[in-house]
C-alpha cells in the first residue's frame, strides 16, 4: 500500500458536522452560548471537576491562569526542558522566569529531585506537563510543592485519557489546561479548556478571560480589570460537543493503537516506549520510540528512513533551553539526549491496519540492520 501516512488528523464524524451546521444556523443571538455552557459541562463532568472554562487555545488558558495567581515579572516557574515551546511561552508574556529542569529518562516528565533542587525565593509554581501523555509523578511534585507552599499546575493538553490512581491529567493540581487543536485527541480547530476545583480561581479566570468583565456585573460596557480576550467561539464549541460524546471511542482508538506499536515494537531489543507505570493508565496521545545509544539509531537515521517510506513521523521535543531564546541548560543531560535517537510514531484514529503495519516495518527493518 503506498499513500502519505499523515502523523495526526481529527476523527471528525456526522456527528461534529450537524453541530456545526446548527451552531452556524441557529447559534446566535439568545442561542449564541448554548453550546460553549454544553461543552463546558461536559468537559467538566469528563474530567470530574468543579469548574471548566473554554477558552480560544491552551497557551491563552495557561496564560490566564498563571495571571490570575498573580505571577509576574522576578518570579519563576519550574518545568521541564523537554517540552513544546507553548507550555513556556505565557510564562514569559508575564515577565517571568521560565526554570528549565531535567526530566527522568523512562517517562520523559519532570524529575522531582530536580524540581525541588531548583526552588528559590523567586519559585511561585511548578507546572507539570503530561509529555505525550505519559504521567508526571504528581504525588512527589505535590508532596514537594506542599512542602515549599508553591501550587503545582498541569498541562495536561497532552493528556486528554491518562489516569494517575483514579484522577484524571489535570484534575490533580490546582489548575490543568488543556489544548483542543487539531493535532490533539479531541479538538474543536483551535481551541483550549482551563478546568480548576478552585471555585474562587474559577470565578477570577472567568473573569479575565471576558475582558476583566465579572459575571453578574450589570453595568453595560464595563470592566472590572484588566483581562484577555480568550474566548472559544460556540461554534467550535458545537464541535467540542460531538468530540465530548464521542470522547471514550477516541480515548480507546488511541489506546488500541499505541497497544499495538507496544506489541510490535515493545519487545524488540534496543526500543523503549512510552512507559505506563503501575496505578497509572495512558491516553496515548502521541506514541514515541526512543533507541537505545547502542542502536545507534539517531534522530536523522529515523528522519530520513520515514521520509523514505512517506510516513511523517516527527521528531522528539528539542530541549526548550536550547531554543534562542532561552539559556542553554547543559546540566539537563537527559533532556538534551533522547531527543537525538526518539521519534514519533503516527497515530490518528482512522488509521488503518496496513498503515499501522508500513510505520512498524520501517522501525523493525531499522532495528534488525543495526542490533542483530
Ligand atoms: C499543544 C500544546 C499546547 C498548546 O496548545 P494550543 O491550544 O495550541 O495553545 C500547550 N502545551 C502542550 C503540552 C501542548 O502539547
Amino acid at each position: 500500500m503506498t499513500g502519505r501516512i499523515l502523523y495526526t488528523k481529527p476523527s471528525i464524524t456526522e456527528v461534529e458536522i450537524a453541530y456545526a451546521a446548527d451552531a452556524a444556523r441557529n447559534g446566535w443571538g439568545a442561542h449564541c452560548y448554548d453550546y460553549l455552557y454544553r461543552f463546558e459541562e461536559m468537559f467538566a463532568r469528563h474530567l470530574g471537576v468543579k469548574h471548566a472554562i473554554a477558552t480560544s487555545s491552551c497557551t491563552g488558558a495557561l496564560h490566564m491562569g498563571l495571571a490570575a495567581l498573580e505571577i509576574g515579572p522576578g518570579d519563576e516557574v519550574i518545568l521541564a526542558d523537554a517540552n513544546w515551546v507553548a507550555s513556556a511561552a505565557p510564562i514569559t508574556y508575564l515577565g517571568a522566569k521560565p526554570v528549565f529542569v531535567d526530566i527522568l529518562p523512562d517517562s520523559w516528565c519532570l524529575d522531582p529531585d530536580r524540581v525541588e533542587a531548583a526552588i528559590t525565593r523567586n519559585t511561585r509554581a511548578i507546572l507539570a506537563v503530561h509529555l505525550y501523555g505519559n504521567l508526571c509523578e504528581m504525588d512527589r511534585l505535590l508532596e514537594i510543592g506542599e512542602r515549599h507552599g508553591l501550587p503545582v499546575i498541569e498541562d495536561a493538553a497532552e493528556a486528554i485519557g491518562s489516569i494517575y490512581y483514579g484522577h484524571r491529567a489535570g484534575s490533580i493540581g490546582r489548575f490543568g489546561t488543556f489544548s483542543l487543536h487539531g493535532t490533539k485527541t479531541i479538538t474543536t480547530g483551535e481551541g483550549g479548556v482551563f478546568v480548576t476545583d478552585d471555585s474562587a480561581l474559577y470565578e477570577h479566570v472567568l473573569t479575565l478571560s471576558n475582558h476583566g468583565r465579572a459575571r453578574g456585573q450589570t453595568r453595560q460596557f464595563w470592566a472590572d480589570m484588566i483581562g484577555f480576550k480568550y474566548k472559544m467561539a460556540n461554534i467550535q464549541a458545537a464541535i467540542g460537543c460531538g468530540q465530548l460524546e464521542r470522547i471514550d471511542a477516541l480515548i480507546a482508538r488511541k489506546r488500541e493503537i499505541f497497544n499495538w506499536y507496544r506489541d510490535q515494537l515493545g519487545t524488540l531489543p534496543g526500543i523503549r516506549l512510552n512507559p505506563e507505570p503501575e496505578g497509572t493508565t495512558i491516553g496515548a496521545w502521541m506514541p514515541t520510540a526512543v533507541f537505545d545509544a547502542a542502536t545507534r539509531i539517531s534522530r536523522e537515521t529515523l528522519r530520513s528512513a520515514f521520509q523514505a517510506a512517506d510516513i511523517d513521523a516527527r521528531v522528539f521535543f528539542h530541549p526548550l533551553s536550547s531554543l534562542p531564546m532561552f539559556e542553554p541548560v547543559r546540566d539537563n543531560v537527559v533532556a538534551w539526549d533522547i531527543p537525538e535517537r526518539a521519534i514519533n510514531l503516527p497515530s490518528y484514529h482512522d488509521m488503518s491496519m496496513e498503515q499501522l503495519a508500513r510505520v512498524t516495518d520501517v522501525v523493525r527493518k531499522l532495528i534488525d540492520d543495526r542490533v542483530r
